[in-house]
């Protein structure tokens, strides 16, 4: 074994299956049969029939290395080592059969003994008040005491990143797995230490004990049934099996990279400010590529908006570095063939994926130079005016003539110190949507009221990051 990102994903689920779990395949990144997730953003996420019971698994014990997409990680991309907003989870479950003693000493097993990790490295942390746990670290798997951190409830919020909960149902304790990369990667803060938000202590493993059933109100019952829902970042385990920087340095992802270079003629780790648009890129790149062959096509609502966004911002990024003309098609070869070995779709859908970039690109590039003169003049005014924030009214015109997904616009805007008006924005995009609702109901639609088409496209734009927020954020 290489360490490479396809041995390691091997290595995890042959693992697993020498522990008698079912191996499945990656599930699609867009959900099926839950309105509550735009995109699979966790292993679980598409077992949840499995775990509410609402399904019978084909065994009690599963384990599967999922596509995810994160969006509400999108602006950690390219800034932090470790957030992509597409990534692959590796995870073990077990619905109503092994609990908390199997899954923490299995997952110790693997980094300590199949992957041979240094264990004075790693970092186990728990839910505050999870005693069990905390016996089982010290006592069973023989952790020092002090190297476990406990994690409690935000005394005021009640929120709490160690306790799994989405309202009421299912939901219970985690258990997590840092792993300490050494004081060249910390914040060099004197109280740097696991839970810190730079990239030293580096969260690698989640195992989730869903053991109880909330009421959604802070009222708990122990549920008959137990299960575990564990998930591990494939990305960040080759981070630290090949010891490299960050998720940008791994095999699969430094072949995309030396690509974008290679396009854009300039050099990694030379400039900081390439360096971001180059990483960004590379994050993006695989995003877009994944969701394509999932089926999610451009678009100005949900799904196909996040997918918009990604290319978009992809787009400019790659102007930024001096890329002439559309690129992301060549550059998701890349992608499809670091990829293919663990996702075949990717191969079978490579000339609809080149297709459907190149058109995006193509629209984008018809507008964004004229978007970015309009931009570079409102931001003259707004310096002349001694203001800091580009009006509602301007942040729409750029996003409904040229194009721009206001995250773009924010990101530009931000490089120079400025804001936009959210709620300004906000107000316009209503506007405009009862401008069109209003519209349809006057079209008689082969002799259909047309307003009936009203709730499909809802769920615009400005709210882009905070879509699956709700259901990302420490959460496996
Ligand atoms: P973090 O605190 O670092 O943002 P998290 O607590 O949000 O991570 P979980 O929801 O617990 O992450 O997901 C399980 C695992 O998935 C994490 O331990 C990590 O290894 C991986 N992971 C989570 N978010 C990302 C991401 N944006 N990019 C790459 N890997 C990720
Ligand atoms: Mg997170
Ligand atoms: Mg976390
Ligand atoms: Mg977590």
């Amino acid at each position: 074994m290489n360490n490479g990102v396809n041995d390691l994903r091997r290595a995890y689920l042959e693992f697993f299956e020498s522990k008698d779990h079912l191996c499945l395949n990656s599930f699609s990144l867009v959900p099926q049969n839950d309105n509550s997730l735009l995109l699979i953003n966790a292993g679980m996420a598409p077992l949840k029939p499995y775990f509410t019971g609402q399904e019978i698994p084909p065994r009690k014990r599963v384990t599967t290395c999922q596509k995810c997409v994160r969006t509400g990680d999108i602006d950690n991309v390219g800034k932090t080592a470790r957030h992509l907003t597409f990534f692959e989870m590796l995870g073990n479950f077990s619905f109503g059969d092994y609990f908390k003693h199997e899954a923490i000493a299995w997952s110790w097993e693997f980094l300590t003994e199949v992957l041979k990790l240094d264990a004075d490295r790693l970092y186990p942390s728990i839910y505050g008040e999870d005693e069990e746990a905390f016996e089982i670290w010290t006592k069973e798997v023989g952790v020092a005491p002090e190297r476990i951190t406990r994690f409690y409830r935000d005394p005021e919020t009640g929120e709490c990143d160690n306790f799994w909960e989405h309202g009421a149902g299912p939901c219970g304790p985690c258990s997590e797995i840092y792993y300490d990369r050494g004081e060249k990667y910390g914040c060099g803060k004197p109280d740097c230490k696991v839970g810190c938000d730079c990239d030293r202590f580096m969260e690698v493993w989640n195992n989730v004990f869903t053991q109880f059933n909330g009421d959604g109100h802070g009222g708990y019952e122990e549920l008959s049934q137990k299960n575990i829902d564990t998930g591990m970042g494939l990305e960040r385990l080759a981070v630290v099996m090949q010891d490299v920087d960050s998720v940008f340095d791994i095999d699969t992802m430094k072949a995309i990279r030396d690509k974008i270079c290679e396009m854009s003629g300039k050099k990694y780790q030379v400039d900081a400010l390439d360096d971001v648009s180059i990483r960004l890129i590379t994050d993006h790149i695989r995003s877009s590529t994944f969701l394509i062959s999932d089926g999610v096509t451009p678009s100005n609502e949900g799904r196909g908006y996040v997918l918009r966004r990604l290319i978009r911002r992809a787009a400019k990024h790659g102007r930024a570095l001096g890329i002439k003309g559309t690129f992301m098609a060549k550059l998701s070869e890349t992608v499809i063939n670091e990829c293919k070995d663990g996702y075949p779709e990717l191969w079978e859908k490579r000339e609809f994926i080149f297709k459907t970039l190149t058109a995006e690109e193509e629209q984008f590039n018809k507008t964004i130079d004229k978007g970015l003169e309009i931009l570079a003049g409102m931001e003259e005014k707004l310096v002349a005016a001694g203001s800091k924030e580009l009006s509602g009214e301007d942040t729409f015109k750029l996003y409904d003539t040229y194009g721009f997904p206001v995250d773009l616009t924010a990101e530009i805007l931000e490089e120079k110190g400025f804001t936009y008006d959210a709620a300004g924005f906000e107000a316009c995009m209503e506007k405009q949507r009862q401008t069109a609702r209003a519209a349809r109901k006057e079209t008689n639609y082969m002799g259909a009221d047309a307003s009936v088409y009203d709730d499909i496209d809802l769920s615009v734009t400005s709210e882009f990051v905070g879509y699956d927020k709700t259901t990302s954020e420490s959460t496996v």
